[in-house]
């Protein structure tokens, strides 16, 4: 690894576990945290869990796993022009996902909508909070605690998003703790916020190869977001005979020029940042504004791409009628469960906060178990495909 920028995280001045772990290196902390999440239940059952498509639709789509790894990638690659660090930035690119509930938006919003109104205290079911709850609690394969027993910095950049309310029952379990920055409006770590951009690059570039390897959107369409027309018609330049070539291989090499400016970009804008700055140290970097940023330009390209996606592919009429489905799923299993927990494994069903564990129940699930359990619970297959 390259010399850290004395802005990045450093291992060695980690604020470390909340379950002292003296055998480890504390060089190795966020490398010691990748690997506990790469061995995690929870990330071996993001292979099953989409958030476009539902994963019986078809081998080649991107699943969270597939997406988290572009994520962790694309996030490394920029970590390494920027010289923060890379092993943080890994761990929290891979773990970004983990509190993901199947069926992605639709199944997040359905579990809130049930979760909320059976248990209107609790403040909704939020997938980046149960992403923290995956490692500090959910995980049970170490002996000396339950969770991971991630250090401070991989958890603060899986919490990206956190209420107010939330922050602050967070904040009385662990003053001083990862919902701290919420209440104080403080920033992230820089890995934090770069995973954060990535994670925006990475599944923009991906739901176009997606989108039109689905059939939902079609290249001529596409060709309407000044962004992809601008990549397309490079492409085709540096090599005419793409344009006689099947044309897959246009639009990959159209998405990964794409890719590599928006990389290029963000590289350059949050280098400037950094200069105009020059924050003494990590600690320092978290009281500024935001510093890893795009320039405003990509930005606003970005935007008109996102808005493309929302309005063609996201809310497609195949999309909707598919995510409609899969919220009555996730509702129904609500219901079942919270009536009759015994039909929920043990560990769960003996938990004395019911509507919490069958919250967590259902959101660990993959896409193809909950359309199974949803049949065998109330007899009828809302995906006929999927039987
Ligand atoms: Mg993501």
């Amino acid at each position: 690894m390259t010399e850290l920028a004395p802005w990045a995280s450093d291992a060695r001045r980690s604020r470390g576990r909340r379950i002292l772990e003296p055998a480890l290196d504390p060089a190795q902390a966020y490398q010691v945290d990748r690997e506990r999440i790469v061995h995690s239940t929870a990330f071996r059952r993001l292979v099953y869990k989409t958030q476009v498509f539902i994963n019986h639709e078809g081998d080649l789509f991107r699943t969270r796993l597939t997406h988290s790894l572009e994520v962790a990638q694309l996030a490394r690659a920029m970590a390494r022009a920027l010289r923060l660090n890379e092993d943080l930035v890994e761990a929290v690119a891979l773990a970004h996902d983990l509190g993901h509930t199947p069926f992605g938006h639709a199944g997040q919003e359905a579990l809130d909508g049930a979760y909320r109104a059976a248990e209107p205290e609790a403040g909704g079911f939020e997938h980046n909070l149960q992403s923290l709850r995956v490692v500090d609690a959910l995980e049970q394969c170490h002996a000396g605690f339950d969770g991971l027993n991630l250090s401070f910095e991989t958890r603060e950049g899986i919490l990206k998003h956190c209420s107010r309310a939330h922050a602050a029952t967070l904040e009385r379990d662990e003053p001083g703790g990862v919902g701290h920055r919420f209440l104080a409006g403080t920033q992230a770590s820089l890995e934090a916020q770069l995973v954060n951009l990535a994670d925006e690059l990475a599944y923009n570039a991906h739901d176009i190869d997606d989108g039109v390897r689905s059939g939902l959107l079609t290249l001529p369409q596409l060709l309407d977001v000044p962004l992809v027309r601008r990549f397309r018609d490079e492409a085709l330049a540096a090599h005419p005979p793409l344009a006689r070539a099947h044309p897959r291989r246009l639009l990959s090499e159209c998405i990964r020029r794409m890719q590599a400016a928006l990389v290029a970009d963000l590289v350059q804008g949050t280098a400037a940042a950094l200069r105009r700055h020059a924050p003494a140290d990590a600690a320092a970097a978290r009281l500024c504004p935001t510093l890893v940023a795009q320039g405003a330009a990509m930005r606003a390209a970005g935007t008109e791409l996102k808005r493309f996606l929302f309005a063609a592919l996201y809310r497609h009429e195949r999309v909707r009628q598919s995510m409609q489905r899969a919220r009555q799923v996730v509702a129904e299993l609500f219901a079942a469960y919270v009536q009759q927990p015994q039909q929920m494994p043990e560990e769960y069903a003996s938990q004395p906060a019911r509507e919490r564990a069958v919250a967590d129940y259902i959101a660990g699930m993959t896409d193809r178990f909950a359309l199974r359990e949803h049949q065998r619970l109330t007899g009828r297959a809302l995906f006929a495909e999927a039987a």
